[in-house]
């Protein structure tokens, strides 16, 4: 599973899998985990954390509650990292039966989220100013998060979209295609340098405005 330094403090720790998303770190002498993925990669996750010298997660931020965002979330806490997210995604992480997607995955654990945000807002975290963006659409609780790092403000943005213009997968008992569209055009007002998708690669300026550009064309046409 690859990973790589994208610049300056932060750093794509596992790029996506079959059965995980994209994960980052923002990290230097205390590290922030943006998703999980599943209890398997975790000791994948943790090596590769050691190989650029970032010491384990103080805090696990879930952008939603799908299992390949956020289903190694017990296992982070169990072992000291804080677990973050919109109290939407809370409410789903806190029950042992949110809903998952595919079937035939190994068992759910529930687990209670550390820090529940109720509305957008900014959240000092190891020195960062991360804000949390409630984005629902894709899930209930589905969330952004924006923190300007090393110079550069990016905006992680799951599965509100894929890089190819595609609206993230509607299949969630909790999809809204409405929503999804006030998501879009809400995350298009914002000043951002880089995006950072859930799956696929990361996005500049430019690239990026033309991506949700397209996202917002495709609500008429959804998956
Ligand atoms: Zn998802």
């Amino acid at each position: 599973m690859k990973r790589k330094r994208l610049f300056g403090n932060l750093y794509l720790i596992c790029q996506e899998g079959e059965k995980n998303c994209n994960i980052y770190a923002i990290g230097e002498a205390e590290t922030i985990l943006i998703d999980c993925g599943i209890p398997e990669i975790m000791e994948t996750i943790t090596n590769h954390l050691s190989s650029f010298c970032l010491p384990f997660p103080s805090y696990v931020l879930i952008t939603h509650c799908h299992f390949d965002h956020s289903l190694a979330a017990p296992d982070f806490k169990e072992k000291g990292s804080k677990i973050v997210a919109h109290y939407k995604t809370a409410e789903a992480l806190e029950k042992d039966t949110y809903k998952i997607w595919p079937e035939n995955l190994p068992a759910v654990k529930a687990v209670k989220v550390d820090i529940k945000v109720k509305k957008d807002c900014l959240i000092n975290l190891s020195g960062y100013q991360v804000k949390l963006l409630h984005t629902p659409g894709h899930t209930a609780g589905s969330s952004c998060f924006m923190a300007e790092i090393s110079g550069r403000k990016c905006l992680f943005t799951s599965d509100l979209f894929l890089p190819s213009g595609k609206i993230g997968w509607k299949g969630s008992i909790d999809f809204n295609l409405a929503e999804f569209g006030e998501s879009l055009r809400k995350i298009r007002a914002l000043d951002f340098d880089i995006l950072l998708p859930g799956h696929g690669d990361m996005l500049e300026k430019e690239e990026g405005r033309e991506c949700i550009e397209r996202a917002i064309e495709n609500l008429k046409n959804p998956l």
